[in-house]
């Protein structure tokens, strides 16, 4: 009999161990955070639950821990094989019996992976729907001891989202051929729609929903107005030298030539979308989980998936089509919890971009509705002149007091101007020149400016001609990219980006709907510059810490290259703070950091206690 048979016998008889002992001796947690417990103590004792908690609340918790506690595998249905590599990974560093049963493996490893779960050898088990829903697997899962399913990513499973994955929907199936087996589906999307249609797609009306504030409390988020988008991403990433982070841009010739431009200006950049061959994203990707500080641009073909924890910044170069995707793509960012970022470069380009999007598709009109209705929602957080968080959370359906204190606006409330007149005065050259004409030249029109296609149409004879000279071009700018956002004023994509007057706008004419406009900040070139250096997170460290810490770093880069694994399977950047924090002198104080469990510490401990004697003997 193997020794690992025997070790499951003697588990049989130990009886189901305690949530708190499991959270403490794996994970290295003292305690369960927010929800977790609740959550975790209902599938213990067979219950179903729906767990939706914003990324980096600590959702793989409140599964893994059941998962040890339960007696009997635990099936993990994952969509992708990136995000199970990670997962299993991490489990497999913290002393867990965990493995992915998917297409990588060879015939004889797949082979393997069923003897061990029939031998009840595993611990968790993570699987793709389609291979989960096989008959032949279902068969097998029919003999074995299942400690519950967990199905990871449920939004999947809504045609709502944007990620829908029709073998989710197929997954129904489990609540019939496992009746007395707990199912626990989590997923960070917020939306309500998505929410309530994975509640019955699953079958899962009946289970425990546990829900917390869609609030990512650690992400700073600023909109800026585009000016010159490259060196303003210069400026911004400037401010984050040696962090990793994501760039997403729309189209695929822009990644390319923002990676370049990076690359050119001395920003370590890898490119990523779904025209490249397989092998470079691929590696592309791998660099971006196995490497520090480098920065990946991408469509959003890249993300999901991508549990690296410490992306310190998400930069959108482009508009999203919505503030959900908004709100996914820059939750990416700061899973770990540490102060991340996420930047946007928008402008009147952008709206006109997305808007033309919309109409150029194939859709029923109802469809094409919604989509400008959701486009409208995300303008709004873009122009609003309040707290930014306040914004999206209410998008969410819920209600943030504002001045959260880490958004552009709150840091540097903006102005306003009454825009009332100035709006008014747009209206009447868009009228006066037929409704045909772009921004461009409706603003030399007001500027009075004498284009040669001002005179060839006459429109230096107009009232209007200019009668707005005092303002200046990139204010016109703003202003009409504000009515836009509006819906006072409306481009038209069949006319080549005519700005064309809305119902809405006969109101404003008439002087009974006053405006205001948000005052833009100016880019400036100079911006962010001197203010670089050292990975910005680790700011509350005193000189000595934040030294220990980048040693510490550069000994977990080691190991994690050792065994070809990210470094953040070894420790999280906050584990490592910790440690640098407290420099623990003996194995005992090392094992009480938070993030260091009884594998790890045996494992790593003696290195990263070598590390800390030498920081202080110099
Ligand atoms: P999610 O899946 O919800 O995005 P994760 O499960 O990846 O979140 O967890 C996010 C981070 O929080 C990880 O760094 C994890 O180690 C940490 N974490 C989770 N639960 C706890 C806890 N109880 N105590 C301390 N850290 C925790
Ligand atoms: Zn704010």
């Amino acid at each position: 009999m193997s020794a690992a048979i025997r070790e499951r016998d003697a588990e049989l008889l130990s009886g189901p161990r305690d949530p708190l002992e499991v959270l403490a001796s794996v994970f290295g947690h003292r305690a369960f955070r927010g929800k977790q417990e609740e959550v975790v103590r209902h599938v213990v004792a067979g219950g179903d639950a729906v767990v939706l908690f914003p990324t980096g609340a600590g959702k793989s918790i409140c599964y893994q821990v059941p998962a040890l506690c339960r007696p009997g595998t635990a099936i993990v249905v994952s969509p992708l094989i990136a995000l199970m590599r990670d997962q299993v990974e991490a489990l497999r560093q913290a002393g867990v019996r965990a493995t992915a049963l998917n297409s990588t493996l060879s015939g004889d490893e797949a082979f393997r992976v069923r003897l061990d779960l029939r031998e009840g050898l595993l611990d968790l088990l993570y699987v793709t729907p389609e291979r989960l829903l096989s008959e032949g697997f279902l068969d097998l899962l029919s003999q074995v001891k299942i400690a519950l399913f967990a199905i990871d990513e449920a939004h999947c499973v809504s045609q709502w989202g944007h990620d829908f994955r029709p073998e989710y929907m197929a997954l129904s199936v489990l609540r019939e051929r496992f009746p007395g087996v707990p199912r626990i589906a989590l997923t960070a999307t917020a939306d309500l729609q998505t929410r309530a249609d994975l509640l019955v797609r699953l079958e899962m009306e009946d289970a425990a929903v546990y829900t917390t504030s869609a609030d990512r409390p650690n992400i700073r988020y600023a909109i800026v107005q585009k000016d010159n988008p490259r060196r303003q991403l210069l400026a911004f990433l400037r401010r984050h030298q040696g962090s990793s982070g994501i760039v997403y841009c729309l189209s695929r010739r822009k990644v390319e030539e923002t990676a370049t431009f990076l690359e050119d200006n001395g920003i370590r950049a890898l490119p990523y979308h779904a025209g490249l061959d397989r092998a470079v994203r691929d590696a592309n990707q791998d660099a971006f989980l196995k490497e520090e500080g480098l920065v990946l641009v991408a469509t959003i073909a890249f993300g999901m998936g991508i549990d690296k924890p410490d992306v310190r910044f998400v930069a959108h170069l482009d508009l999203p089509s919505s503030v959900e995707a908004y709100y996914q793509e820059t939750g990416r960012a700061g899973r770990d919890g540490l102060p991340s970022e996420a930047w946007m470069a928008y402008g009147l380009s952008d709206m006109a971009l997305r808007g033309r999007m919309i109409d150029e598709r194939e859709a029923p009109d109802d469809v094409k509705r919604i989509e400008r209705a959701k486009l409208g929602a995300l303008l709004g957080v873009c122009e609003t002149a309040g707290c930014r968080r306040q914004a999206l959370l209410a998008y969410f359906g819920e209600r943030h007091p504002g001045q959260c204190g880490n958004c552009d606006t709150c840091e540097a409330p903006v102005d306003t101007w009454d825009g009332t007149v100035a709006a008014q005065k747009i209206l009447s050259a868009m009228v006066r020149t037929g409704q045909r004409y772009g921004a461009g030249h409706v603003i030399d029109v007001l500027r009075g400016e004498t284009t040669e296609k001002v005179t060839r149409a006459g429109h230096d004879r107009l009232p209007t001609f200019g009668v707005g000279k005092d303002i200046e071009p990139r204010v016109w700018q703003s202003a009409i990219r504000q009515l836009v956002a509006a819906g006072i004023v409306r481009v038209d994509h069949d006319e080549h980006g005519a700005l064309v007057a809305t119902e809405e706008a006969r109101a404003v004419l008439k002087g009974d709907h006053p405006i205001r406009f948000r005052r833009d900040r100016v880019f400036k070139a100079t911006e962010g510059r001197g203010r670089g250096g050292s990975s910005a997170p680790v700011a509350d460290l005193s000189a000595d810490e934040q030294a220990l810490f980048e040693a510490l770093r550069a000994e977990r880069l080691k190991l994690a290259r050792e065994q070809g694994v990210p470094p953040y399977v070894v420790f999280h950047d906050t584990t490592l703070r910790e440690m640098a924090r407290l420099r623990p002198m003996d194995l005992d104080t090392l094992g009480r950091v938070p993030g260091v469990g009884e594998a790890k510490l045996r494992r790593y401990g003696d290195a990263m206690l070598e590390v800390i004697y030498r920081g202080v003997g110099g």
